[in-house]
């Protein structure tokens, strides 16, 4: 059984909370080596991503410690990211004492066009990609969000929700972690003003002026590997209680418990009294007697036979489970009980209130 804890960098070690040991979620579904959105024969109207993409049309936002991290790691197999994070360092664009950071823009264009082209844009390439192969060149150090993302989850909305909220819990601990690892360093240093608007040189893809960069970085100016180094090495020795005590003991028992009532959800395998067909199910395409039906995630549709999609109007919110499930039956079509699981997972089936 892989745990959690195994699933994410190992720098974290005992730091994060001892839960994690005990919950597993594979996701086999995301099948990343042969990447399961890159497949040429998927019908007309099943989104793909494009091959050389994937899904890293993204841009991390790597906290200080994981950058120090990697700049000291010695595996040649990272000699290519490290070159690439020392280029944006020299950069100096999205170079900050607590982050390697996006530029402005690119979160702008990200945003701006996310629904349309996550996956699918050559022009939103996360810069640690490595097209020849289609590897992450800064894998071992990714960061929250390339941790808990998969484009298909095995509890379908269910795995979603949880790694969901593994993704706040780790977004907590990135940001206190990355402020306090700061402040140990040089408590002079400081991040830019949090500001909506981009300035000139952001605009132009420009970094900011020698003084706004001098104001952030004080004496470190130059130095930033050292200081991302020295943040690593201030976080090494740290365990959990003072991980606790670091990011705040009510925040991340309020993540935490998100963390675990979710994964319950998850594994919850009850089946409400009354369900209801989702109103919003979309059939997006029909290949003999089977369709793609999408349902929480356009990423994810679910594989149906005609016939069952078509039964399943039984589940009309006024029919007991019961009751539907033998209409279902009468109509001659056979429906499992862990089938029902996989349904109700998938949201193409809820309770009476979804409707
Ligand atoms: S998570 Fe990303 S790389 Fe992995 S299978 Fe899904 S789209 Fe492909
Ligand atoms: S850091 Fe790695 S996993 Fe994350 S988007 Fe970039 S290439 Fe993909």
């Amino acid at each position: 059984m892989t745990t959690i804890r195994q699933t994410l960098p190992a720098l974290y070690g005992r730091m994060l909370a001892p839960i994690l040991d005990e919950l597993s979620m594979p996701e086999r579904l995301a099948t990343c080596d042969d990447c399961a959105m890159c497949r040429p024969e998927a019908p007309s109207g099943v989104l793909q991503f494009r091959p050389d993409t994937k899904c890293c049309t993204y841009h991390p936002k790597l906290p200080c410690y994981l950058v120090g991290a990697l700049l000291d790691d010695t595996d040649p197999a990272l000699d290519e990211g490290r070159l690439r994070v020392r280029q944006k360092i020299g950069a100096r664009i999205g170079i900050t004492p607590q982050w390697v950071a996006p530029p402005k823009k690119f979160n702008v264009l990200l945003q701006a066009s996310r629904n349309n082209s996550f996956g699918r844009s050559a022009s939103l390439l996360c810069p640690f990609y490595e097209k020849s192969d289609g590897n992450c060149t800064i894998w071992k150090f990714r960061e929250s969000d390339c941790s808990t993302f998969f484009c298909k989850y095995e509890e379908a909305a269910d795995g979603q929700s949880f790694w969901r909220a593994m993704g706040a819990y780790l977004v907590l601990v990135e940001r206190g972690l990355s402020a306090w690892a700061a402040r140990q360093v040089d408590p002079s240093t400081r991040e830019p003003p949090a500001r909506r608007d981009m300035t000139v040189e952001e605009l132009e893809d420009r970094p900011p002026s020698d003084a706004t960069y001098r104001s952030y970085w004080r004496a470190y100016v130059g130095r930033e590997e050292e200081f991302y180094r020295a943040c690593a090495a201030a976080v090494s020795d740290l365990d959990h209680d003072r991980l606790v005590e670091i990011v705040g003991a009510d925040a991340h028992a309020e993540r935490l418990s998100a963390v675990k009532s979710s994964f319950e959800q998850a594994k919850d395998g009850h089946v409400p009294e009354q369900l209801v067909l989702a109103p919003d199910l979309r059939r997006v395409s029909r290949q003999g007697p089977r369709e793609h039906v999408v349902s929480y995630s356009r990423y994810h549709p679910a594989v149906l036979s005609s016939a069952l999609l078509d039964a399943l109007t039984a589940f009309d919110g006024e029919r007991s489970t019961t009751e539907a499930l033998r209409a279902v039956a009468d109509a001659g079509v056979e429906l499992e009980e862990s089938e029902l699981e996989g349904l109700l997972h998938q949201r193409i089936l809820g309770p009476p209130e979804q409707k």
